[in-house]
């Protein structure tokens, strides 16, 4: 079969599109023929062997995909199942989705909802269903549009982007944050409220400044978000689940024990199945079609290593959805 496999090189590690056997599939009780799969920021990392996230050679790439059991002897799924699986250390340390078919765990797999086609569900893939955990995050915790606006750092990536569309149908005041503010149309279009340049929060934060937001969805980490919790209202809460500016958090203890401010973990890759069936349940129900639509760009599989670089060069509007089937 066709599929983008990594394999360690003195220096480093290399992709290329070649073939593999079948039968060096992993185990599993499930094989899926993969139908659409995408690249996130983490697929970027991956092709590019710019961080360690391969940790098992050869690797095939790719942490997301859509697709139909092929054969499965896992009790849940059965031939013609259409599929979803999200992480799970797929295109890490298990075979992945950047090939015709994978073998996986059927534990692994979330069935794919009613009204969201395999393609929409790469458009949203981990990026847009990690937007939607964060949603579900501040939700658990209480938060609410008539709390104030929610910030959404990142806004023209593909969690950005996603967050956006979701929060303001949710009926949030959004300020979209981004470093391209000639994408303000864009981000307009997704329904944000007010677009600020992403300079604004890229300085040293103070321990505490003017309280601007009462929710925020934070793709970027580092100085970003330091500054948005120190200007998060009394009792508001941060969703952070990236690190595109950094791994770092220099900020102070100021927001959370002055103004009660909770700052929430987002994982998508080991998160609990329960959380996953509800995240893509919302997704169908909450992320109008017209605007995925919009932040979507379509390759096929042979056009994946020449666009991974781009990912981490944060130059991709949106999302970015990969046609694995002929
Ligand atoms: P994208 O590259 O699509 O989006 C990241 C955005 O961050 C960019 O578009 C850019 O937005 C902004 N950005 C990039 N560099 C900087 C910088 N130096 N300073 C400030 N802002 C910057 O990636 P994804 O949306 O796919 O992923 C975003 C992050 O979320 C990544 O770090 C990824 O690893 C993480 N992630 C985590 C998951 C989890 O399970 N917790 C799951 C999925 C993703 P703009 O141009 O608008 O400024």
């Amino acid at each position: 079969m066709k599929a983008i496999v990594i394999e360690k090189t003195e220096g480093g590690s290399k992709a290329a599109l070649t073939q593999f056997d079948e039968a060096n599939l992993m185990d599993g009780d499930v094989t899926v023929r993969v139908e659409y799969s995408t690249i996130n920021y983490k697929d970027g990392l991956a092709i590019s062997g710019k961080a360690p996230v391969v940790r098992r050679w050869p690797m095939i790439g790719g942490i997301d995909l859509s697709g139909t059991v092929e054969n499965s002897s896992h009790p849940k799924w059965k031939a013609g199942d259409k599929v979803i699986l999200n992480g799970f250390g797929l295109g890490e340390t298990h075979l992945g989705a950047y090939a015709e078919k994978v073998r996986v765990k059927g534990d692994w797999l979330v069935r794919l909802p009613d009204g969201v086609s395999p393609r929409d569900a790469m458009a949203i893939g981990t990026a847009g269903y990690t937007a939607m955990l964060s949603v579900l995050a501040l939700e658990r915790h209480g938060i609410a549009p008539a709390q104030g606006p929610a910030i959404v750092t990142g806004a023209a990536g593909g969690v950005g982007s996603v967050a956006v569309a979701l929060l303001s149908k949710l009926g949030y005041h959004v300020v979209a944050s981004t470093g391209r503010t000639s994408e303000a149309d864009y981000l307009k279009s997704l329904g944000a409220a007010e677009i600020i340049d992403r300079a604004e929060l890229s300085g040293a934060a103070k321990p505490l400044a003017r309280e601007r937001w009462a929710a925020g969805v934070d793709s970027v980490g580092s100085t970003t978000l330091a500054n948005v919790l120190s200007m998060t209202k009394y009792g508001g809460a941060i969703a952070a689940c990236g690190l595109a500016q950094g791994m770092d958090l220099p900020t102070s203890v100021a927001p959370f024990i002055l103004r009660g401010v909770s700052l929430l973990g987002v994982d998508s890759v080991m998160c609990r199945m329960e959380w996953r069936e509800q995240a893509w349940q919302r997704l169908a129900s909450d992320l109008d079609r017209e605007k995925l639509k919009a932040i979507t760009t379509e390759i096929p599989l042979d056009k994946v290593i020449e666009t991974a670089p781009s990912i981490l060069a944060g130059k991709v509007r949106g999302r970015i959805v990969v046609r694995v089937a002929d």
